[in-house]
């Protein structure tokens, strides 16, 4: 029962209204057609339209994954890996990235030796580019899967200002304007993918609470062309890394803020830089182009790296990054989790975050549609929402808090690796019940153990608690440490081994067996 809506109806009824057509908001449309339910989907702007938040993870891809497996969405299923993708999907631009890469530079003295291990942390997240992950271009990324949606039978209004929302007996009415004229649509339930501060933010006048704990960030970035790769520039003397160090989310961090680098492959760079507001005045963010000169000529490495580099953008600001709502839910609406909150760009826990709403509301319309259990199990979906939204917060004021306290700051950086790779490992193992939060944040021993880590990690550590808290890290991920964090052998280079996850399988409660079959059906070739 498909009710439609143009730029001239009115009051025609939709089981679901989605505001804003990013990925969520467009995956979201799918599954619930496939679910059976009348929908619309509402955008300000106009596809392909350039947004930022690209680079995805292991945990992201096996999201999108069980997605798409589970409510059959055969043609998003291969954008879950780098070979798939290019086999299936090669008109949609990506960027490989087989890892993170970290770089530590301390800006009084600016000399960038690529041998220098313990100024660097590289991550592999997969062994070979054929699953590897990838950064999403979104421009073609959103504006495929919006096309997508379409074909499953969701009604599209682009460029449509949507501005009002009230309730009307048994369904909830949204008013805007299109192409100048009024529009009005009726939904029995109204979800926001419209972003921080989005459409139910200001249409329901709600409020924003503080992420405890975390800085004040401003974010400044832009495309570019002609970025050169570090690894022409900056040959990696004494042994091959666990991945080539440009296939990768390239992280720059120093002293109050960090830079990023992500390389696609149809030529353009994504890049900027999230610091705190004491960093972001000192660079002077306000004077966009200028401000990013300045940083690059801080950072030797960069400078030479963007030496021909033309910004094929403006530059964009986000004056405030962070962002919590007051509310998640409420009658006959809810905030998709990335217009419920946010909190910085770094480690890209903000794909993971929304996928897992994503995932939780499609088993709240899957179960609960029409039925008693419907708003108890919003509710629920609004605490998860929440926590996962402050122990991320929690997590990253860490990592701020020790930007110039490098082995700190990797050794924090383990906590989250340690957690995505177990939690990954369980999910695919088919024990997601050994993993069933965020950074395992609701496991009775290592959800306490970090959050103690993380609220001492968040003021200034002498060299000696540096030291024990590193080893604290060390102690607390044993038991979950499935990809040989910590190692000092590995002197911060972690390749994907398969005999990581091999010798851990106990930690999984899985036979040698499983594990061997496990990574068989995830693409690794075994001897
Ligand atoms: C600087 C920065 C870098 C980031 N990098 C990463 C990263 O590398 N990895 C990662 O995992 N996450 C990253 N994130 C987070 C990531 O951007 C979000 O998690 C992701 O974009 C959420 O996708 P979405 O589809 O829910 O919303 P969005 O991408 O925010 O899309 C919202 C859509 O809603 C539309 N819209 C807005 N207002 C309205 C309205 N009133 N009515 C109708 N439509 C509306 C917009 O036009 C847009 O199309 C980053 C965030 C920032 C700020």
């Amino acid at each position: 029962m498909t009710a439609r809506c143009d730029s001239t109806c009115d009051l025609a009824c939709y089981d679901l209204a989605v505001a804003g057509s990013g990925f969520s908001g467009s995956l979201l449309a799918m599954i619930a057609r496939r679910l059976g339910l009348s929908v619309v989907l509402i955008e300000r702007g106009k596809h392909p339209r350039v947004v930022i938040g690209e680079s995805s993870t292991p945990l992201t891809n096996l999201l999108l994954e069980e997605l798409a497996t589970r409510y059959d969405l055969p043609s998003v299923k291969p954008l879950a890996k780098w070979g798939s993708w290019q086999r299936e999907h090669p008109e949609i631009a990506c960027g490989l990235k087989r890892g993170f890469t970290f770089y530590h530079h301390d800006l009084a003295r600016p000399v960038f030796d690529p041998s220098d291990r313990s100024r660097q942390l590289l991550v592999a997240a997969s062994p070979h580019d054929e699953i590897s992950d990838t950064h999403w271009y979104r421009a073609d990324f959103d504006h495929f899967l919006v096309s997508e949606a379409q074909k499953l039978g969701a009604d599209y209004l682009d460029e449509t200002n949507l501005t009002g929302f009230s309730e009307s007996g048994r369904e909830v009415l949204l008013d805007g304007t299109r192409h100048g004229r009024g529009v009005s649509i009726s939904a029995k339930f109204v979800v926001d993918a419209s972003g921080p501060r989005g459409f139910l933010y200001r249409a329901l006048g709600l409020y924003e609470l503080e992420l405890p704990g975390f800085p004040a960030t401003q974010a400044l970035y832009s495309h570019f062309e002609g970025v050169r790769g570090l690894q022409d520039l900056y040959p990696v003397p004494g042994g091959e890394p666990p991945y080539p160090v440009d296939a990768a989310a390239v992280h720059h961090v120093f002293d109050g803020g960090w830079i990023w680098v992500l390389r696609f492959n149809n030529g353009i760079t994504s890049a900027g830089i999230a610091a705190t507001d004491a960093r972001a005045e000192k660079y002077r963010f306000t004077d966009g182009a200028e401000a990013w000169q300045r940083i690059l000529r801080d950072i030797p490495l960069l400078e030479s790296q963007f030496a021909s580099a033309r910004a094929v953008r403006p530059f964009a600001r986000i004056p405030r990054i962070a962002f919590r709502s007051g509310q998640i839910t409420g009658y006959r609406w809810a905030l998709l989790p990335s217009a419920a909150g946010f909190v910085d760009p770094l480690l890209s826990t903000g794909f993971p975050l929304t996928l897992l709403g994503v995932s939780r509301l499609a088993q709240v319309f899957e179960r609960d549609w029409d039925s008693p259990q419907f708003e108890s199990s919003l509710v629920q979906y609004a605490a998860e929402t929440e926590a996962d939204l402050l122990a991320t917060a929690c997590l990253i004021a860490a990592l701020y808090a020790n930007m110039s306290n490098f082995p700190v700051f990797t050794s924090l950086s383990l906590l989250y690796f340690a957690a995505v790779s177990f939690s990954e490992a369980a999910h695919r193992l088919g024990k997601p019940q050994l993993a069933s939060s965020f950074l395992l944040r609701d496991h009775p021993v290592f959800g306490p153990a970090s959050l103690r880590i993380f609220e001492r990690a968040i003021r200034r550590l002498t060299e000696q608690e540096s030291g024990a808290i590193s080893e604290e890290i060390v102690e607390a991920i044993e038991p979950f440490n499935i990809a040989g964090l910590g190692d000092a052998a590995r002197r911060n280079w972690y390749p994907v081994d398969p005999d990581d996850l091999l010798k851990s399988a106990s930690k999984l409660g899985a036979t040698q067996d499983e594990v061997i079959a496990l990574l068989q059906r995830c693409g690794f070739q075994l001897q």
